[in-house]
């Protein structure tokens, strides 16, 4: 194909330009949630796929993966545990130590372990190793308001989807982070790879689709 004319060309040559400078690998967009384009506002990942393009939440995306791999690890004998190198002190209500405290056994099965320390705190020993590094503080917080919710009759399993939601939360990628673009791949191959990734722990999409078609329907084309 010859160069184009950039003297005459000036309104259409820099946009094709842009597509036929494309390093998009065609063997990745062949994938369903396609090859990373872009990250926007360091929160959405901008993909193409073979025939349109799709946006992920990153967290809610990785909140998913995060909690289907704790569901697994339940099933298959347990969650692997990290010591923290400095155990955590957590102060809070005595409400609300009581409430971990009774459940300190079911929390350890998930990869948490503390224990009660002095009057109106707790300590952080362990947390499970697939959240990474975790602010285990604010996560015993809000664990703690998911166990004032969960009552005293049910046992944690039957409530797992929130207490496994609510770690998982505390383990995943942040809105607001920037990643690269083999971070960002390797999140839509997982997602790929993950079942139920199509909806984050509340039910909620972590990705929308947005067919050709559909894009030329918005623009009247159809
Ligand atoms: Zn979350």
């Amino acid at each position: 194909m010859p160069a184009p004319d950039r003297t005459l060309d000036l309104g259409a040559a820099p946009s094709a330009r842009v597509i036929d400078g494309d390093t998009v690998d065609p063997a990745t967009q062949r994938h369903p949630l396609g090859a990373v384009r872009a990250q926007i506002h360091a929160t959405y990942i901008v993909a193409q796929t073979e025939d349109g393009l799709v946006i992920v939440d990153q967290h809610a995306a990785h909140e998913r993966l995060v909690y289907e791999r704790m569901k697994e690890a339940l099933a298959a004998g347990g969650v692997a545990r990290q010591a923290l190198l400095l155990p955590e002190v957590v102060e809070l209500e005595e409400a609300a130590v009581d409430r971990l405290v009774q459940r300190a056994a079911e929390l350890a099965e998930l990869g948490l372990v503390l224990e009660p320390f002095g009057q109106g705190a707790v300590v952080v020993r362990e947390v499970p190793a697939l959240l990474g590094r975790t602010d285990a503080a604010a996560l015993v917080r809000d664990l703690a308001d998911d166990l004032a919710e969960v009552g005293e009759v049910h046992s944690l399993t039957d409530r797992l989807a929130d207490i496994c939601g609510t770690m998982a939360c505390h383990g995943s990628v942040r809105a607001g982070r920037r990643l690269g673009a083999d971070e960002m791949n390797a999140l839509l191959r997982q997602m790929e790879a993950t079942p139920h990734s199509g909806q984050c722990n509340h039910g909620r999409p972590t990705y929308v689709e947005l067919k050709l078609a559909d894009i030329e329907r918005l623009f009247g084309r159809r």
